[in-house]
């Protein structure tokens, strides 16, 4: 099981600092965080795997406010989210960048969080497993990616994917790409358990429920449990 904290826009090192002060990892999980880019540099050391949110694909050049992997990895960020729904929705991320992300990102020594996931309307409309099949399609195989399937209607909205809706999901990915699938859309300690005990599910992408260090650590026992 992999459990990720994805921080979102929060948390300047400060605060990173204090989280990883209270945070109890349990043993038996693999646990990753996903700070902002401003605070990698905190939370680094501390005992805890760190991952970007993002990752450009140059080496380096005139890309105003990105990063590359060669930076991260000087920093000791071991690797990256990429395709995130809200890059994708409000950062014009396509699955041309994606794919050239993960890429780029892999050959550097990276790992990956590759997310995917349907709409509301797609899923309204009959088109779930269409869109998992085009997303899914930009996503290389390698060792070191795994994929977080993250339906775009229950990210931070509070309603989470039953556990029967996130198995078929991920059903469908693995079909498609042999890898391990983390579930991500309003995870929390009163649903984590019942969500990592479906077959297909093999972990979770948290946001919101990783701010504190209290309720990320259950989210982790329950992935061990
Ligand atoms: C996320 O940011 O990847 C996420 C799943 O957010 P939340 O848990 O807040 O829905």
């Amino acid at each position: 099981m992999l459990v990720a904290g994805n921080w979102k826009m929060f948390k300047g090192p400060r605060e990173t600092t204090a989280f990883l002060e209270a945070f109890e990892p349990p043993a038996g999980v693999d646990i990753v965080l996903c700070p902002p880019f401003a605070s990698l540099a905190a939370a680094v050391g501390r005992g805890v795997p760190v991952y970007a949110q993002n990752v450009h694909w140059a080496a380096e050049g005139a890309f105003t406010g990105e990063v590359s992997a060669a930076m991260l990895l000087e920093l000791g960020v071991e690797g990256a989210i990429v395709g995130h729904s809200e890059r994708r929705q409000y950062f014009g991320e396509t699955d041309a960048t994606v794919q050239q992300r993960c890429e780029a990102a892999l050959a550097a020594g990276l790992s990956v969080i590759a997310c995917v996931g349907e709409t509301d309307a797609e899923r309204d409309a009959g088109k779930t497993e269409a869109v998992l099949r085009r997303q899914v399609a930009a996503i290389p195989r390698h060792e070191r990616l795994v994929i977080a399937y993250e339906p775009v209607w229950a990210i931070g909205t509070g309603k989470t994917a039953t556990p029967d809706i996130a198995q078929e999901a991920h059903v469908v990915i693995k079909e498609l790409h042999d890898t391990r699938v983390l579930y991500g859309g309003s995870v929390k300690p009163e649903n984590a358990a019942e969500l990592m005990a479906r077959p297909a599910v093999d972990g979770a992408l948290v946001g919101g429920a990783s701010l504190e260090p209290g309720s990320f650590a259950a989210i982790c026992r329950a992935a061990v449990a």
